[in-house]
């Protein structure tokens, strides 16, 4: 196991098991299979990973319980734990704070984490006081580094950097986001501040295990024998800034290709890397508008909606999932997709002769369901 030490001495593995998706036994109620998610856990303290990152909303409220109790029979300094603080879903922190302890059955959390921070609701958390809360506890030693996991803008990112001197930050990082999304951006901002950088999604919720043929094939050209995955764990964790990995295993198969992708420094080659960018160009290519901004079609459309924004709103919503552009929901109903009347004036005077209304049915849709 590869490890890269983070401060005060302290060597983290930088593969991180990440228990958000320990298998269930009723994919429902989230319950735990405890019997299966325990030998996972031993399977990884076994290999040596070291970071385990739970939260308090995850398998229904139990996941916390679980890792304290899976963790247990090992000496308290052999493994640290990251834990979130969930605004949306207690924002009384107090409480929120000492539940997990009892849940976890420890005294201190190593790596605490504001969870999942997004822009449409920053400013109300903040209002709140946790930060100055987190940091008295970071002082009575409840907790040992205090940070953040993120899913905003660079704009809000810079904000919260020049709040409070964070011992690290988690964000969605890994190669389709970096060159067809905002990973890049984030990550350079955070290597300027020079803040350890924890990685979330690094196989993008699994979609580059499983890329689109384009994608796989010139991925399975460098080396067919190794899995999709790795290449995407192999990118990764070659950034300079990247402390830990976080990988959501659920079997013991992943496990071990992955503990097999972190036991070597093997850098990417160039031709490693220019295959790895076609494979995120492809794969973008498969589910997104390539709307190249030129707003001729602005002019035209009756309704004045911003084509090329919500277009970049759709792609988004695609790549990453629907819940990344709720704060569209707050524009003024006039701004929003479901005014698009179907006219068709855009696709008449763009280029590339975009079905706009049809990706406007659909973006609305996507609303409809957060
Ligand atoms: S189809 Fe919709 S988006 Fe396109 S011009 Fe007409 S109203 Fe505007
Ligand atoms: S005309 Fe076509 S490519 Fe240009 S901004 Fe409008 S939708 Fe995008």
């Amino acid at each position: 196991m590869e490890y890269r030490t983070f401060r005060d001495g302290i060597r983290l593995s930088r593969l991180g098991m990440g228990v958000m998706r320990l298998p269930v036994l009723e994919q429902n109620n989230a319950r735990i299979d405890e019997e299966k998610a325990m030998k996972l856990i031993e399977c990884c303290m076994d290999a040596g990973v070291n970071y385990y990152d739970t939260a308090y909303i995850y398998h229904g409220g139990r996941s916390e319980e679980f890792l304290g109790r899976a963790l247990a029979k090992y000496p308290r300094d052999t493994y640290y734990v990251a834990d979130k603080y969930n605004f949306q879903a207690e924002a009384d922190y107090r409480k929120q704070f000492g539940e997990q302890l009892d849940r976890l059955q420890m005294d201190r959390i190593d790596f605490y984490l504001l969870h999942g921070i997004q822009d449409h609701f920053v400013d109300e958390m903040l209002a709140n006081g946790c930060i100055a809360y987190f940091d008295a506890k970071k002082k009575e030693g409840r907790i040992r580094y205090l940070g953040f996991s993120f899913h905003g803008s660079a704009q809000t990112l810079h904000r919260l950097l020049k709040l409070y001197p964070w011992d690290f930050v988690q964000i969605q990082l890994n190669y389709y986001d970096w060159y067809c999304g905002d990973a890049k951006e984030l990550y350079e901002i955070l290597r300027e501040a020079d803040i350890p950088v924890m990685v979330m999604e690094p196989v993008h919720g699994g979609l580059l295990a499983a890329p689109v043929k384009e994608a796989a094939e010139a991925l399975r050209a460098l080396d067919a024998d190794v899995s999709l995955a790795s290449w995407a764990m192999r990118w990764v964790k070659s950034l300079d800034q990247v402390q830990v990995v976080l990988s959501g295993m659920s079997a013991r198969e992943q496990i071990e290709d992955n503990i097999h992708t972190f036991s070597g420094e093997a850098a990417l080659t160039k031709e490693e890397q220019e295959a790895i960018e076609r494979a995120a160009r492809a794969q973008f290519d498969s589910i997104s508008v390539a709307c190249t901004g030129c707003r001729y079609c602005c002019p035209n459309c009756p309704q004045e909606l911003d084509i090329p924004f919500l277009l970049e709103q759709y792609n988004k919503a695609k790549m990453g999932g629907a819940w990344r552009i709720r704060a569209l929901k707050d524009m003024p109903q006039e701004k929003q997709p479901a005014s698009c009347i179907g006219c068709g004036a855009c696709t008449e005077h763009c280029p590339q002769e975009f079905a706009v209304f049809e990706y406007m049915r659909e973006l609305q849709e996507m609303l409809e369901k957060l």
